[in-house]
């Protein structure tokens, strides 16, 4: 009997997990099926009958679901109890555990990718949404020095920053556009974009959160955005003549970890690429 796997977001027409989530689990045969989900907030609950059903080995959750599925775990990983957030959902025997692989997506992508150890470094965080909590979570696991967060509404960043209170990074909010920031942003060595300023078909496409006279040349920026894969903030990096690191990367390897909980098996991260890339055009 086929067994299943799911996306549970909304909307989620242009997410390509399914193409290399499916693309792994053809390249193991297999008899699992990962399907879009598209998953309104008033069917959330449906959503969360249909993760306990038997053949349903699991699912990622997205946007804007990521905390809202909380109440319907049985169970939390800690890397999840510590985000406050699922991304992934694992089903074992009706009991539902809700794990994040995003942070140790990003960290991967980071590493692997860019070669870069995030530890001791000083991080400018844009976005306090979800991706961002996840974020700043890895950068204290990693001990990063300090991670100024910016964001548009400046209310959300204090909560994201204050979920997080004792730890050795040194952790700033600051407004845009003070003299203080333009210091901060010099003596960074990392700055990642989590808001979702620049993303293809949102209100935001075509729009960079930093211009290139901001960004030092030495920083790396690495942009969670992976459609398109050139964002205007990665073009403005180039101009400026710091090292860029795209969005996909981080995707392919979240959605590794998650592949690799629900099935036990090692994730083909070579075949997961490869899917990725042709399902962007890339
Ligand atoms: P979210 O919880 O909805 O947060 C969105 C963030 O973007 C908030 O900080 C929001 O600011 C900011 N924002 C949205 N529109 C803006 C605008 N017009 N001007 C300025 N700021 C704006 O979403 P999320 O889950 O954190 O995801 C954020 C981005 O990361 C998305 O593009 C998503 O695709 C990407 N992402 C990528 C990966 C990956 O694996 N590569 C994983 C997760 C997320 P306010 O607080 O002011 O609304």
């Amino acid at each position: 009997m086929a067994k299943y796997l799911g996306l549970v977001g909304y909307p989620i027409e242009h997410s390509i997990s399914p193409l290399f989530q499916q693309a792994a689990l053809d390249f193991y045969g297999l008899d699992i099926k990962y399907e879009a989900w598209s998953t309104p907030p008033e069917r959330l609950y449906s959503a969360a009958v249909r993760l306990r059903h038997p053949s349903t080995l699991g699912a990622n959750i997205t946007v804007p679901h990521k905390e809202a599925i909380l109440p319907f775990m049985d169970e939390m990983a800690p890397a999840a109890e510590a985000i406050g957030a699922v991304n992934t959902v694992v089903n074992r025997g009706s009991r539902l555990v809700g794990d994040n692989t995003d942070a140790q997506g990003f960290l991967q992508a980071l590493r692997t990718e860019a070669h870069f150890e995030p530890q001791g470094q000083r991080v400018v965080l844009l976005g306090a949404g979800g991706a961002a909590r996840a974020i700043l979570y890895s950068l204290i696991q990693v001990g990063a020095h300090s991670v100024t967060i910016l964001n548009r509404t400046y209310e959300r960043a204090q909560s994201l920053a204050s979920a997080f209170p004792a730890s050795k990074t040194e952790i700033v909010v600051m407004l845009w556009e003070t003299a203080t920031l333009a210091a901060r942003l010099r003596d960074c060595t990392l700055i990642v974009n989590a808001t979702s300023l620049g993303m293809k078909h949102s209100p935001a496409e075509g729009q960079s959160p930093l211009p290139a006279e901001a960004i030092p040349s030495r920083a790396l920026v690495y942009d969670l955005v992976y459609n398109p894969a050139e964002t205007p903030l990665l073009c403005e990096a180039k101009k400026a003549g710091a090292r860029t690191l795209g969005g996909l990367a981080m995707l392919v390897y979240q959605g590794a970890a998650s592949f690799e909980l629900w099935t036990g098996r090692k994730a083909p991260l070579e075949v997961m690429f490869t899917a990725a890339r042709r399902a962007l055009g890339v």
